[in-house]
Formats: C-alpha cells, structure tokens, sequence
C-alpha cells in the first residue's frame, strides 16, 4: 500500500472511497456510528429523518424553495413477509401524510423492499396496492436496482402500465451505464411511459455495463436527448453540471420548454446547484430518503465525494 502522505489526490481519494465502502458494511462501526451525536447530525445532511413525520420538515423547507420531492424509505434488503409488509404499510402511511400536510412529493421504491427476491407475485401484489391506494394524485417512480433485476423491473412495470388497469401514475428509471438502455429507452418511449435518466449507482461487470466512465456521460447525454425529443415528462436526475449543461442546450436548441422535465437530485447534494436550477425556471425534484437504516446510505453518499467528510468532521469536532 503506498504511504498516504506520497499519495497523489487521485490515490488518496479512492483510498478514502475503499475505505468508507468498507465501512458502510461494517455492523460494528454502524452500531458506533449511530450512537454518536455528530454522526447523527452529520447524516441530516442526508437522510430527513427516521421517520416519515420526520421528513415533513424538510420536505416542506423544500417545498418553500420552489423545489419538489419524492419521498424513499431506507431499507436493507427484506428477509421475510413480515419485513415487506411492514414497507408497504410504511408507504400506505407515507401517501396520507403528502396529502394531509399537502407536500408537493411523491414516492420512490424499491421493488426488493416489496418482497421481489421473495416472491414476484407478492411484489406484483403489494405494487397494485400501492397504485390503487396512490391515485391519480400520487406518483410512485420504480427505482432501479442492479442488473440482476432490470428485467424482472421492467417486466414488472409494463404488466402495471398494460394491465387491467393501465396505471399512469407509475414511473421507471433506466441507467445510461448499462449496454442494453438505449433499447429500453425506445420501448419506453413508445409506451409513453415516464423515465427517470440516471447514471446508475451498481458494480456492474464489462459484458453488461460500459466500464468508461466517458461511455457512460456520453450514453447518458445519448438517451437524455431521446427523452427530451419524444418521452413523456421525464427526469433528468444528476449532479453532474456536463450533464445538466448538455441538457439545458438541447432543450433550448430544440424549443423544449421548461415544464417538459424535471432535473432530479439527492437530499443534501449541490443544494447550490438546485437552488440555481429553480431560479433559472427549471423544475428540480429532490430525492429524499428518510428511515432507521440511514447509516450506509450515508457512508455511501461520503464514499461519492470523500470531500465530504471535512463536513462530517465539523460536526464531529463541534459535538
Ligand atoms: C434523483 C436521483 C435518483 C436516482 N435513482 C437511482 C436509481 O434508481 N438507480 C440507480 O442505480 N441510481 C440512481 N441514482 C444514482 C445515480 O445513478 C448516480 O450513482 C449518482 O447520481 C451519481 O451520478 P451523477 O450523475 O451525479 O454523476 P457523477 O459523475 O457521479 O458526479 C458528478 C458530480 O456530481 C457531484 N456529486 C456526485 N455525488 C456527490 C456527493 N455524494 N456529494 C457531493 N457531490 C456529489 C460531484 O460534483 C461530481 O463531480 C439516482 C440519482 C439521483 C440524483
């Protein structure tokens, strides 16, 4: 291992980003972690709060920014019946309370945390729950999870978007990492279905995703493109200012006014960049997640940009 202090930034930065990846997985530092004030304040910056009255605060100061949310439970992966049950009632719970407090948000979800690995059925079912109890009023945006399960989410998706119910008030997200996007994007597109456009947040192996990170901007800017010319509202979710600068030229270049998508990013990140977004005239929607298991959300959000961690240790030094 080289000796930090001969490191260059580039060395110290992935070492930093090994070493928190590490530490995400660890129960022990979790259990010292969330036992400790600073850590706790530290994760505000990220997370809204463990519970769904907790995020009501934050989300209404976005609100009062001009700024949207879409509210997502923190979960691991669920183990058994009780654990899915306890998500969807979560959910259930999570819609009254955007409708009491009118929070202009909408929901994010992982189909794992609906019982996926479990049983597809049970997942199918608790996804037709969830829309029959959204209504029209709610939307609810299927996150995507690594590419074991892409197929088995799409396939998901069109069985709601086609079924008896022809449900609209459901939203996918495709990853400009993975080979197959540009393919799945055209499909969406003639379905009219509405699109989050990420980058993707998995390891991924060569054969499946582009290992370049070029690739993937260049991907990414690709399929935003396609979206913007012929998709159905969709979201433009990254922090990424090549990414956001490419799409605010083709949208003015191609007179694709403002209200036809939304720019997306995460709670706490380039607050900046958002807030200079909506003064613009753009939309931008702020994910954010609330929930007990913030802690390896956390570590992973500080592994993105070690640079973080000066913040985490402000507060650490201020406790
Ligand atoms: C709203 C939203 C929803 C998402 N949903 C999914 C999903 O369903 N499935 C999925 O696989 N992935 C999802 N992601 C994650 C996404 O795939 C990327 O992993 C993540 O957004 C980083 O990519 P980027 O586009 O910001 O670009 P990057 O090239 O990773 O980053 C660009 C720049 O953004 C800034 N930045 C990025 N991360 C941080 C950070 N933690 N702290 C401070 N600055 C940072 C830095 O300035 C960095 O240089 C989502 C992301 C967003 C914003």
């Amino acid at each position: 291992m080289c000796e930090l202090l001969q490191c260059g930034e580039f060395e110290k930065t992935m070492l930093a980003r090994t070493v928190l990846l590490q530490m995400a997985n660890s129960k022990k530092m979790e259990a010292f972690v969330r036992g400790n004030g600073w850590a706790v304040r530290s994760a505000a910056r990220f997370v809204a709060g463990e519970t769904a009255e907790a995020a009501i605060v934050p989300v209404r100061a976005l609100n009062d920014q001009g700024i949207t949310a879409t509210l997502d439970l923190l979960g691991e992966s669920v183990t058994n019946e009780q654990e899915v049950a306890e998500v969807l009632d979560t959910y259930l719970h999570l819609f009254e309370i955007i409708s009491q407090e009118k929070l202009n948000a909408n929901v994010s979800i992982k189909l794992t945390a609906l019982g996926l690995d479990l049983d597809p059925e049970l997942c199918k079912r608790n996804m037709l729950r969830l829309l029959k109890a959204a209504g029209p009023e709610q939307f609810v945006r299927i996150d995507m999870e690594s590419s074991a399960y892409t197929q088995a989410t799409l396939d998901l998706f069109y069985g709601l978007w086609n079924g008896p119910d022809k449900f609209r008030n459901v939203g996918a997200v495709i990853q400009s990492y993975l080979r197959r996007s540009a393919d799945d994007i055209e499909d969406l597109i003639k379905a009219r279905a509405r699109v989050r456009l990420c980058k993707g947040a998995y390891k991924e192996p060569a054969n499946v995703a582009f290992p370049d990170k070029s690739d993937v901007d260049a991907n990414y800017v690709r399929l935003m493109q396609r979206l913007l010319s012929d998709g159905n509202y969709p979201g433009i979710a990254t922090h990424d200012e090549k990414m956001i600068t490419a799409t605010r030229e083709y949208a003015r270049a191609n007179d694709i006014g403002a209200d036809r998508f939304e720019f997306q990013m995460l709670f706490g990140i380039r607050r900046d960049l958002q807030s200079l977004l909506i003064k613009q005239g753009y939309r931008v929607r702020v994910y954010t997640p609330f929930g007990t298991h913030w802690y390896p959300y956390m570590m992973r959000r500080l592994a993105e940009r070690p640079a973080n961690l000066w913040f985490v240790m402000k507060n650490a030094l201020r406790g």
